[in-house]
C-alpha cells in the first residue's frame, strides 16, 4: 500500500468565486444569467460550459477554445473550476484507491475506486458525512452524522477520481471508471434529493455520460424512498440486507424496527423497471456464527421468492473495535451453493483494499460533528490564512 499526504493545495474558491464543477445544468445557467450573459445566447453558453466541465474536465477557462476571450475573462472573474482539496490518497496493493477529500472545513469524505468491476471499474461514492444508522457491522455507523453532502459534492467525487485516473475527455476509449455505486459513507435515501440531482448531472450525455444502468444506489431499507428513487433516476437498486428474518435483522440493523422485512420486500417488488435484465442486488455480509448457517440461507431463498434478484456475499471486513468475525471460507461457499441451487446468482465478493481500510463497511472519516459556530470560526481562520499568504 502507498499513502500520499498531498501538500499542494488546489485553488480554493474565495467568497467572490463560485465553484462550477459539480453543479447542475440549471445551476450553471442561473449563474450565467447572474453575470449578464445575453438571454438569446444563454442556452448555447450553458451547453458549452457544461461540455467543457463535464466532457473535457477542464480546470482553466483559458482552455475553452470556442468561448470568446472577453467572456472567458468574465467567467474567470466570477467563477472557479478548481476542485476541493484531496487530503489523502491511498493506493492498495490490489489497485484500489481511496480518496479523502475536504469538501469544506470539517467536511471530509471518502470515496473508493475499485478496479476490475464489471469489465472496467467502479467508484464507490459517499452521500453523507457519517451516518445516523448504526448497523452493527459497519465502521461508518460508528461516526455520527455530520451532514448530508450536496449534489455538487457527490458529483465532485466522481470528477476528482477521473482527474486522478487521467480519464478526460469522456470520449476516451478504455475508461476504467464506468460504474458508480452509492455504497460509501451514509444512507443515500436519507439524502434522496441530492443523490438524484447528482445522478442527473453524471448521466447527462453531453457531459460525463455515465449510463443510469451503471449507477447503483444501495440502501439499508428506507422503504418510502425506494420506489420514488427508481421513478426519478432509473438507477439500479441494491439492498443492504444481511439477515432474512426480522429478529436477527433488528439486532444487526436497527432500521429494521422502523421498516420491517415485509415492507422492504414489498417496496422491492414495486421497484420500477424490475425484470431479469434489471435485478435487485441483495448485499449479505457473512458474519461468523451470526447469519451464515444453511437455515439462514433457506430463509433468504424464501424471502427473495418472486423477485428478480442477485445476492452478493460479502466476506466481513474487520475494523478496529468491531464485534464480529468473518465466516470461514467453506461456510461462505456452502451458503452460496444453496442460493445458487435456488436459481439466484450468488457471487462472493473479492475483498478489495483491505490494507487501506477501503473495503465494504470500513469507511470512516475523521470529521466529527461540529457546531455551526465552530464551522464559521474555522472558515474565518482559513480565510485569514489565505489572505495572509497573498
Ligand atoms: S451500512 Fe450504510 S446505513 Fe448502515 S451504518 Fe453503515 S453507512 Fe450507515
Amino acid at each position: 500500500m502507498s499513502s500520499v499526504l498531498l501538500d499542494t493545495k488546489p485553488e480554493k474558491p474565495t467568497d467572490e468565486k463560485i465553484r462550477l464543477p459539480g453543479l447542475s445544468r440549471a445551476q450553471i445557467k442561473q449563474h450565467l444569467v447572474d453575470i449578464g450573459v445575453e438571454p438569446k445566447k444563454l442556452n448555447m453558453r450553458t451547453s458549452q460550459l457544461f461540455q467543457w466541465i463535464y466532457n473535457f474536465g477542464v480546470t482553466d477557462f483559458a482552455d475553452m477554445t470556442n468561448v470568446a476571450k472577453p467572456l472567458k475573462a468574465k467567467l474567470a472573474e466570477h467563477f472557479t473550476l478548481s476542485r476541493p482539496e484531496i487530503v489523502e490518497k491511498q493506493v492498495s496493493v490490489d489497485g484500489t484507491r481511496k480518496y479523502l477529500t475536504r469538501m469544506a472545513p470539517g467536511i471530509e469524505v471518502e470515496s473508493v475506486f475499485i478496479p476490475d468491476v464489471s469489465r472496467t471499474g467502479a467508484l464507490c461514492v459517499s452521500s453523507q458525512v457519517g451516518c445516523t444508522l448504526t448497523c452493527k457491522f459497519c465502521h461508518t455507523g460508528t461516526q455520527k452524522l455530520v451532514r448530508n453532502l450536496t449534489a455538487q459534492e457527490i458529483v465532485l467525487q466522481v470528477m476528482m477520481a477521473r482527474d486522478d485516473l487521467g480519464e478526460w475527455p469522456t470520449t476516451q476509449e478504455n475508461r476504467k471508471l464506468s460504474n458508480i455505486v452509492f455504497m460509501g459513507m451514509g444512507e443515500p435515501l436519507y439524502n434522496t434529493d441530492n443523490v438524484t440531482d447528482a445522478i442527473d448531472t453524471m448521466a447527462d450525455d453531453t457531459g460525463m455520460a455515465i449510463g443510469r444502468r451503471r449507477v447503483t444506489v444501495s440502501t439499508s431499507g428506507v422503504v418510502p424512498e425506494i420506489v420514488p428513487l427508481g421513478k426519478r433516476t432509473s438507477a439500479m437498486l441494491a439492498i443492504s440486507l444481511h439477515a432474512a428474518n426480522d429478529e436477527l435483522r433488528e439486532q444487526i440493523m436497527p432500521i429494521n424496527r422502523k421498516y420491517p422485512l415485509k415492507d422492504l420486500m414489498d417496496a422491492c417488488r414495486n421497484y420500477p423497471g424490475l425484470s431479469n435484465a434489471k435485478r435487485i442486488t441483495f448485499e449479505y455480509v457473512m458474519l461468523k456464527g451470526v447469519n451464515d448457517s444453511p437455515k439462514h440461507a433457506m430463509e433468504l431463498i424464501r424471502l427473495l421468492k418472486g423477485i428478480p434478484a442477485k445476492v452478493n456475499l460479502i466476506p466481513f471486513n474487520p475494523w478496529p473495535g468491531s464485534d464480529y468475525e468473518c465466516s470461514d471460507w467453506e461456510t461462505i461457499e456452502a451458503f452460496g451453493d444453496l442460493i445458487n441451487k435456488a436459481g439466484y446468482a450468488a457471487p462472493i465478493r473479492t475483498p478489495r483494499g483491505r490494507d487501506i481500510l477501503a473495503a465494504c463497511g470500513q469507511l470512516k472519516s475523521e470529521s466529527e460533528k461540529m457546531r455551526a459556530s465552530e464551522v464559521r470560526k474555522r472558515e474565518k481562520l482559513d480565510l485569514a490564512k489565505e489572505q495572509n499568504s497573498l
